[in-house]
């Protein structure tokens, strides 16, 4: 998965930067009219909202991310509201609220239980106490300028959380890395114009919506992406289906022999092979988009193409994925192991080892690495009549072809291929 890519980007800027650009624009503009309270109202809703929205899905971190900002929100307005101003308050949150984002954001998510939520709560409940307790004395004497300015170190600690997100974020795709990036961005501009009550209450405000977003668009992303290889979904695939037009071509890929190569060196190593063919799928020329619809078969859908426009990039595709070379993990890994269904045929595993597709895909490496195949079938839509489903059922066929001779192929459903001809023939 190429890291800098115009998809990543676009996942990296929407919603959180699009969200916080937003408001800073608003707030510039002067178009930025919200009274106080109401600003406030909005602010605690997302927070509220959100958290409800975090329980209900299962989401621990953005909880408790909420409550990070929620309380980093009520120790600033504390402190805001008696002058003269306290910057201690604010230097300590400068440099507590990244810190806590970043941990949250490395902790793992093990859904919303007491066991994972009680020790971070009582952990930020300590923080509050402390900052209570030795901030609230402190430094009374400076008043707050305008913006705040921060001591290098907090602008280090700030910075260095938002370089650590965004790597996380360029490297995993979760959501949640750009959701509390943006969301630290926003506590950032809070804290800066902490003087200005109504324009720092906008950024808290925007600093919680973008969490409370980021509830949904996980949940979005769940529903149409495939978390294993986080191509499309079968969800996403039949959504795709209906918005198109003819023509278009789907061709079915399906992985060579993949329940040997799960029998022989283990489920895991079978889910890393099956990242690595998404990975080289996702990646297909031609204009084609790669779905994943079951355990080893994914579809790729071309709109506007046909048949022949897209054999040469399957072709391409297919050689592609047969060169790939796949370094297993260490002899010893316990992730050879199979799991699951495969478990009933730890038996048959000598056997199977020696069996020659698998023979024949480490033939010539060390044994650490391997290679796959995929058999590719592929049918068009010709006309406004024929139906998705059918030209599915005609792609299948032709993978069934593929398969029976001899994998490792791309084959183009008999009917399309005859009306190729035809039409070339200038018959149709
Ligand atoms: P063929 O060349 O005819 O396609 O042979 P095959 O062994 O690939 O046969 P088939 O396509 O029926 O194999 C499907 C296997 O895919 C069964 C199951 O062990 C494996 N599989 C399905 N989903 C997953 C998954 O998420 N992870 C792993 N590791 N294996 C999976
Ligand atoms: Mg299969
Ligand atoms: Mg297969």
């Amino acid at each position: 998965m190429r890291v800098l890519s115009l998809g990543t980007l676009k996942s990296l800027f929407i919603p959180g930067g699009v969200w916080l650009l937003g408001v800073v624009l608003l707030v510039y503009s002067g178009w930025l009219t919200l009274a106080l309270p109401v600003l406030s109202f909005v602010c605690y809703c997302a927070i509220a909202g959100g958290m409800l929205l975090a329980w209900r899905f299962h989401s621990s971190r953005i909880f408790l991310s909420l409550l990070v900002i929620f309380l980093a929100q009520q120790a600033e307005a504390v402190s805001a509201g008696q002058p003269p101003f306290i910057p201690a308050t604010l230097v300590a949150l400068a440099v507590l609220v990244p810190v806590n984002l970043v941990l949250i954001a490395i902790m793992h998510e093990r859904g919303f239980t007491v066991e994972s939520v009680a020790p971070v709560v009582l952990f930020l409940f300590v923080q509050s106490l402390t900052l209570t307790v030795f901030c609230g004395a402190a430094v009374r004497t400076r008043s707050l300028s305008i913006p705040v300015v921060l001591p290098r170190y907090a602008i280090v600690v700030m910075a260095s959380a938002a370089i650590f997100l965004s790597v996380r974020f360029l490297l995993n795709r979760k959501p949640i890395d750009s959701a509390l990036l943006w969301s630290l961005s926003a506590f950032f501009l809070a804290l800066r114009s902490a003087a200005l009550t109504r324009m720092s209450m906008a950024y808290w405000a925007t600093s919680a919506c973008i969490l409370a977003t980021a509830v949904i668009e996980n949940s979005y992303l769940l529903a149409y992406h495939d978390e294993l290889t986080t191509l499309p979904s079968r969800r996403a695939f039949n959504d795709a289906l209906l918005r198109l037009k003819s023509p278009y071509s789907i061709a079915v890929v399906d992985i060579d022999h993949f329940k040997r190569f799960n029998d022989t060196y283990g489920h895991d190593t079978g889910d890393q092979v099956l990242r690595l063919v998404a990975a080289n799928l996702g990646r297909v020329t031609g204009g084609g988009q790669a779905y994943r619809c079951g355990g080893e078969e994914f579809n790729i859908v071309f709109p506007g193409k046909t048949t022949a426009e897209v054999l040469p990039h399957l072709e391409k595709l297919r050689e592609t994925v047969a060169r790939s070379e796949f370094r297993m993990r260490g002899k010893d890994d316990r992730r050879q192991v199979p799991r699951g269904p495969d478990r009933r045929n730890q038996r048959n595993r000598a056997r199977i080892r020696k069996g020659d597709a698998i023979r024949r895909l480490a033939e010539g490496k060390p044994s650490s690495v391997l290679s796959v195949t995929i058999s590719i079938g592929v049918a068009t839509a010709a006309t406004e009549r024929s139906s998705p489903e059918t030209v599915l059922e005609s792609a299948d066929k032709a993978l069934y072809r593929a398969k029976a001779n001899g994998r490792n192929r791309v084959e183009a459903a008999t009917s399309s291929q005859r009306r190729i001809r035809s039409r070339a023939a200038g018959i149709a």
